[in-house]
């Protein structure tokens, strides 16, 4: 169920520079699309690049994100 925050850091460094990245506005704005593709087993960091780079180094919105995702799985089950 959690994510592994060093393994993210591992794999940032390993993609480098060149990877997309979005801000704080930006990855608020795509995290809704970003919580059902990755509910839809979409490859969502594919479809949004720079997502989960963003949300591996920023915790205020790792922490929206796993609310919106919590929400929407409710939302799924009902
Ligand atoms: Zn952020």
């Amino acid at each position: 169920m959690t994510t592994d925050p060093d393994l993210d850091l591992t794999l940032l460094r390993l993609l480098g520079p060149g990877e997309p990245e979005v801000d704080c506005d930006e990855c608020f704005e795509l995290l809704d699309r970003y919580v059902d593709l990755e509910l839809a087993d979409e490859p969502a960091e594919e479809i949004l690049p720079g997502v989960r780079a963003h949300l591996a180094g920023c915790p205020a919105c790792a922490e929206e994100h796993e609310s919106l995702r919590a929400l929407v799985e409710l939302d799924h089950l009902s």
